[in-house]
């Protein structure tokens, strides 16, 4: 509840209840110290009361707020420009979490999502399976076509969802189309801000009025925690999104939150040399005879590539995709030949990694689902690590070589 103040400075009361007593020290930390605590001491019953109800500055039970979680959130409401009046945004324990407290903050039985039909798995999972069963319909779209978006709208429609580039297709949503529609049907716009980051998309400035992260991926950057962040624009949704995680239990832990904070003590400098790592590995992969295709927003053959001018403003990220000539048996001889890439399905490490939608994140989907996605057997998808782009391109050209040659 009150994770938007740092811990108090000890009064004399409250100083005989830290437990152990903190060392005397003039000095203070470089690094956030963990704080894995679960409960708060106060002095008195008024104590508590004030700081529950957010009278006085204090955290009072894990669940509802904790130093880690606000050191970290404080450095991502900066990344994303939240306003300060908007009271912080909130941690979660994962990506999926913040979407729970999304959705069960601001919808209830009887309303209408409009959501894109390329969303990350699991967020489409709740598209259709779970908030149909909660009474809230949805109704997907093809998010490159604002019309699409204008057209599903009804007089329920009371909040839009959207990823800015798809995965693993790396198309471009149509984000001023949206952004309008959402708008003058008086919509929350709810913006996955995932794969863009705030460097690529900064979506609060582009009509967000929610905008989320996975922050599991780039902006911890080292595949070795699960969170999540959201924050919302306007102090009551805010307010109800955070109250939300508070009852249904999306939390993070203060180590998770940790971790993530000095991942994302680099997160600009991984984020610049991934997005020039990924543009050399694009046209490197462009001029194999193995490629049948790449798909980067950077290059002039991608099919969205004048709207990723716009709504990247040139930052085209860090996420490619591209088809491999040949069917399953040349896709396991490519992996097994690049063995020295990891294939792995997630994205945003320090390493460059490969996936395979159609056995992984896509393998739900009927064949020709796939196909209509274009995502063949040959289709693979990369995140571009910081790892050195000239030994990664050697590895891949080699692989692909084999596979195909
Ligand atoms: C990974 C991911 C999520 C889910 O995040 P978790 O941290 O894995 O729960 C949501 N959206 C996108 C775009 C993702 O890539």
């Amino acid at each position: 509840m009150m994770d938007d103040h740092p811990p108090r400075e000890p009064g004399r009361a409250s100083a005989d209840l830290l437990r152990p007593p903190a060392p005397a020290s003039s000095s203070t930390p470089l690094v956030t110290p963990i704080w894995p605590s679960v409960v708060w001491c106060t002095p008195d019953a008024d104590a508590m009361d004030a700081a529950y109800d957010g009278t006085a500055p204090g955290y009072t039970y894990t669940r509802e707020g904790h130093p880690n979680a606000t050191a970290l959130a404080r450095r991502i409401d900066a990344l994303e420009g939240l306003p300060p009046e908007a009271g912080g945004g909130t941690m979660t324990g994962s990506g999926m979490g913040a979407i729970t407290a999304i959705l069960l903050g601001c919808l209830k039985a009887g309303d209408h999502v409009v959501a894109s039909d390329q969303l990350y798995g699991r967020t489409a999972r709740m598209m259709t399976l779970e908030l149909p069963r909660l009474g809230i319909e949805t109704t997907l779209v093809d998010a490159t076509d604002g019309d699409a978006v204008w057209q599903a709208m009804r007089a329920n429609t009371r909040m839009v969802v959207v990823e800015v580039v798809s995965n693993p297709t790396i198309r471009i949503a149509d984000m001023a189309g949206i952004a309008a529609a959402a708008r003058d049907a008086g919509a929350l716009l709810v913006v996955d801000n995932t794969f863009t980051t705030p460097l690529g998309f900064p979506a609060l400035a582009r009509g967000a009025d929610i905008v989320m992260h996975s922050v599991t991926k780039l902006l911890s950057g080292h595949s070795d925690v699960l969170l999540g962040w959201v924050g919302a624009k306007d102090p009551r949704v805010n307010q109800a999104i955070r109250e939300a995680g508070e009852t249904w239990g999306t939390t993070a832990s203060p180590f998770d939150c940790w971790l993530g904070e000095r991942g994302i003590a680099t997160f600009a400098l991984r984020h610049a040399q991934a997005q020039r790592n990924a543009a050399a590995l694009a046209e490197r992969l462009a001029s194999l005879p193995g490629v049948e295709a790449v798909l980067y927003p950077g290059r002039a053959d991608h099919p969205d590539h004048n709207r990723a001018a716009a709504v990247l403003s040139g930052q085209w990220g860090s996420m490619l995709s591209f088809r491999l000539r040949g069917g399953r048996r040349e896709v396991n001889a490519f992996l097994n030949a690049a063995h020295e890439v990891p294939f792995a399905p997630t994205l945003g490490d320090v390493a460059t990694t490969l996936s395979h939608p159609a056995s992984s994140s896509h393998r739900a989907l009927s064949e020709e689902a796939r196909l209509a996605l274009g995502i063949t057997e040959g289709f693979i998808r990369m995140s571009v690590g910081v790892d050195d782009a000239g030994a990664v391109g050697d590895r891949l050209e080699r692989a692909v070589a084999a596979a195909t040659g």
